[in-house]
């Protein structure tokens, strides 16, 4: 499949997300069930979220000053007032029959998200964020035939969501990934979920459509669904503009409808036609007051907001003096940062420090499979050791190792020091001894160093630091030896 050339580029694609979050209560949004991950299949469960007859939900506070901090952390209007509504469907997971979210009333409204791409800045709008429980889950599993079984697990039944809906803003695969990679690290920093796509608690959907570029009417949209990495977003999307750009090019119509992404494929195919779309039939929920929310709660969730990334981003290039690049990957996590500004701070060395967090340290984390908040060297341990590369007492190289058996052996900085007698030459007497030496054992080189042959200052530091098993420091090394060498 391949649209030509000159289709690309008389094209473009219009681009609009649906992202649902998990939010991290400890209970469920209606009843006081745990929302812990991973439990014995329908061991977290009651008569509210297995919708059984007469059970009333409660609304859980905390979902919805989570929810409330979401919206406002993307520059969204909170409603005074919402209400939840009923959306029925049927589905085995889902035991009532309806799926309590929010549909006219939504909580909050009018946001946006900031993106920027090709050095390009762009706002997104986000048009509503709005809050909904879970489904329970269908498990398949056990083979060979003999003993495979299907089953509902009610677990994640009642678990709070919510529901972030982009405007039809984005316009290429690569605006996709970054409006959802900042959505995801602004989430994150607000503690309100974890993000995780592997546990379902992040899950999107694409919906995508081309028209004519210049053109300002809409194209028919396909919703895109089974995307479950961001590269896997960004493909999909990919592969979808391309195959509807070769369609409208040949003068064909995209019908309505739900796609799947099939990674092993790498392709799109079709599940449903949207054209008989479900009939929601959604009504007001009879069992829940309208949501109202006081200007003190809002103001409340307003104060406990944190410093958000692109703060924190304006921050590290002021406040540390590091380059817009570190300082955009080091506030990609709020862990991330936090351990840098620990680090920072503690050996006095910003720029040092954010060096050594974003190579050294990263690198070691994803050898080892391991997040930064696993890290087994601390951000007290990593600012020792940046402290003695400071005061000379070890050089970059040597730190370099000394790094790498602080994190398998779990020792400081000091200990690998001592036990491998890593610790860097700087005693000068020594060094002004060997300086001598070496100066002493080569006569013909003192000749041409003497004639101007500058360069040859370089080989004589290498052979005194190849007699102390490269543990001399090198800039003490050059002192002695210009001396030396009159
Ligand atoms: P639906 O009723 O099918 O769910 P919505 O109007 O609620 O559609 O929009 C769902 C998502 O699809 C939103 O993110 C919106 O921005 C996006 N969207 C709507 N129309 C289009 C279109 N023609 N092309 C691309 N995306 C669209
Ligand atoms: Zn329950
Ligand atoms: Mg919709």
């Amino acid at each position: 499949m391949s649209a030509s050339v000159e289709a690309r580029t008389k094209y473009e694609a219009v681009i609009g997300l649906e992202v649902h979050l998990q939010l991290l209560t400890q209970s469920k949004i209606f009843c006081s069930c745990s929302t812990h991950f991973g439990d014995p299949p329908n061991s977290n469960v009651c008569p509210v979220c297995l919708g059984l007859p007469g059970a009333l939900p409660v609304l859980n506070r905390e979902a919805v000053t989570m929810a409330m901090k979401a919206a406002l952390a993307l520059n969204c209007v909170v409603n005074a007032q919402s209400r939840f509504a009923r959306k029925n469907y049927f589905y085995p997971d889902l035991p009532k029959g309806y799926q309590i979210s929010q549909f006219d009333e939504p909580l909050a409204e009018f946001g946006w998200v900031e993106i920027e791409v090709d050095r390009t800045k762009r706002r997104i709008g986000v048009t509503r964020v709005h809050m909904e429980e879970d489904a329970g889950k269908s498990v398949h599993e056990g083979f060979p035939d003999s003993d495979r079984k299907s089953y509902i697990d009610l677990n994640r039944s009642g678990v709070p969501l919510i529901e972030i809906v982009s405007e039809p803003d984005l316009r290429t695969p690569e605006e996709a990934y970054e409006y959802l990679t900042r959505l995801k690290t602004i989430l994150q920093y607000l503690e309100v979920s974890n993000c995780n796509m592997e546990e379902g608690s992040l899950r999107c959907d694409a919906n995508v459509s081309v028209r004519v570029a210049g053109v300002s009417a809409l194209g028919t949209k396909a919703e895109v669904k089974n995307l479950n990495s961001f590269r896997f977003l960004q493909k999909a999307l990919a592969y979808e503009i391309e195959r509807q750009i070769e369609i409208v090019d040949k003068g064909g119509s995209i019908p309505q409808e739900t796609r799947l992404w099939d990674s092993r494929e790498q392709r799109t195919y079709g599940m449903r036609s949207k054209e008989f779309a479900h009939d929601y039939r959604y009504f007001p929920e009879p069992d829940l007051m309208p949501l109202v929310i006081s200007a003190e709660w809002k103001e409340e969730a307003r104060q406990s907001l944190p410093e958000l990334p692109d703060n924190r981003r304006q921050r590290f290039i002021h406040e540390y003096a590091l380059p817009e690049y570190d300082a955009a990957q080091l506030t990609l996590s709020k862990y991330l940062a936090d351990y840098f500004e620990q680090v920072a701070k503690a050996s006095h060395e910003p720029k040092l420090a954010a060096n050594w967090v974003l190579s050294e340290l990263l690198h070691l984390l994803k050898e080892a499979n391991r997040e930064i908040l696993e890290s087994p060297v601390s951000a007290a341990q990593l600012a020792e050791l940046l402290s003695m590369i400071q005061e000379g007492s070890v050089s970059g190289k040597m730190a370099k190792e000394i790094l790498a058996e602080m994190f398998s052996a779990g020792k400081s900085a000091a200990e690998v020091v001592s036990e491998k007698g890593l610790a860097q030459i700087t005693d000068a007497g020594r060094i002004a001894m060997l300086a001598r030496q070496v100066v002493a054992a080569n006569p013909k080189q003192v000749e041409q160093y003497r004639n101007g042959k500058t360069a040859t200052l370089g080989w004589f530091v290498g052979q005194v630091m190849k007699a102390t098993g490269g543990q001399a420091n090198p800039q003490a090394v050059q002192e002695a030896l210009k001396k030396e060498l009159g």
